[in-house]
């Protein structure tokens, strides 16, 4: 079996974390005009013996909350540093320039910190967030588990995977199987040049980054807490982190097997939305999923599936890639993410 050599102290921001430690503080962010600094909160568990280090980062977008609880559940409640062979970083907010606003992306810039250059000190504002998450937790991780959320209770919890890196696809796929939700699978590579983004940035150093999608982002609640917490457990446990067996996933429905993203459905008139099909239910390529109406009541558009499938979710209005807005679409918004299922 691979050993990781770790050292003693780990050391992330401003915490040091000797064996056997929790520790907490922050990762330096940025300052706002009135010299009021903006930094990244950090959690620091070393275990007693050696294994791997998992970074666990939530609310990189920052209306996607269930991640926080997920990292406290595990950190505070779960895991032991008596019982951990490795190391965690839990990162509750990662964007915490969207996070204080209540919005998807930071205030400053309307940026995501997982689609801007993640290797520039002297970038952008949130460049600069991004560059400190990569130099300080990410690429200090040798697993990552991203935590976000999709906005309505009714979505499907899913994980992503890319196995298009030969270097992480093993792990990756034993991070999914472990967590064990809906698995969708893409595998396009890291192109030569691709942006430095975290995410490819991992992939390069050969970092694997399992993508968990949780559900009702906005507030803390069951079942996306608990399904977090039983898969961070689980791939601790199939990673030899931590002692026991996987506990299968529970209380929500689950799409086997691989599954692809198909694409987003749009609207391509505007108004008030409903919906027939819950994210989850298999429907038939050309069934009315969805129908928008207008302020008097005449139904303008019928949404049909565009393949036999899934979705996992009904983002509705927002254009961004996620909801967070009302049950009201314009022509173009985001209706749906549509998804295949390839094999069991
Ligand atoms: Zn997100």
């Amino acid at each position: 079996m691979e050993v990781i050599l770790m050292p003693e102290v780990i050391e992330v921001g401003d915490v040091a974390a000797k064996r056997g430690e929790l520790k907490k503080g922050i990762i330096k962010g940025v300052e706002l005009v009135n010299n009021v600094s903006i930094d990244i909160p950090v959690l620091v568990m070393n275990g007693v013996k050696e294994g791997p280090t998992l970074l666990l980062m939530s609310t990189q977008h920052g209306i996607e909350i269930q991640g926080i609880e997920v990292i406290r559940r595990v950190m505070r409640e779960e895991v032991r540093p008596e019982g951990l062979r490795g190391a965690i970083i839990g990162i509750p907010v990662g964007n915490p320039l969207a996070f204080m606003h209540h919005q998807y992306l930071s205030w400053i810039d309307n940026l995501d910190v997982g689609r801007v250059r993640a290797d520039n000190p002297r970038g952008n504002t949130t460049e600069r967030l991004a560059h400190a998450l990569w130099t300080e937790a990410w690429s200090k991780a040798d697993l990552i588990v991203n935590l976000h959320c999709n906005t309505r209770p009714d979505s499907l919890i899913y994980q992503w995977i890319n196995v298009g890196n030969p270097k992480t696809r093993e792990k990756l796929e034993k991070m999914a199987e472990a967590f064990g939700v809906t698995t969708i699978v893409s595998d396009t590579p890291v192109a030569e040049d691709a942006p430095p983004t975290l995410g490819n940035l991992a992939a390069r150093k050969g970092i694997p980054v399992l993508l968990a999608e949780l559900i009702d982002g906005r507030w803390i609640s069951e079942p996306s807490t608990s399904a977090g917490v039983r898969g961070v457990l689980n791939i601790m446990k199939v990673f030899d982190m931590i002692d026991g067996e996987p506990e299968p996933q529970r209380g929500f429905p689950i799409v086997p097997g691989v599954n692809r993203f198909y694409g987003i459905i749009r609207a391509n008139r505007g108004g008030l939305i409903r919906f027939f099909k819950k994210p989850g239910e298999f429907i038939k390529q050309g069934e009315v999923l969805a129908e928008i109406y207008d302020l008097y009541g005449d139904v303008i558009e019928e949404v049909r599936m565009p393949v036999d499938g899934y979705v996992w979710a009904y983002p509705c209005g927002q254009s961004l890639g996620t909801s967070g807005s009302l049950q009201a679409v314009q022509t173009g918004a985001n209706i749906a993410y549509a998804f295949t299922h390839e094999k069991d």
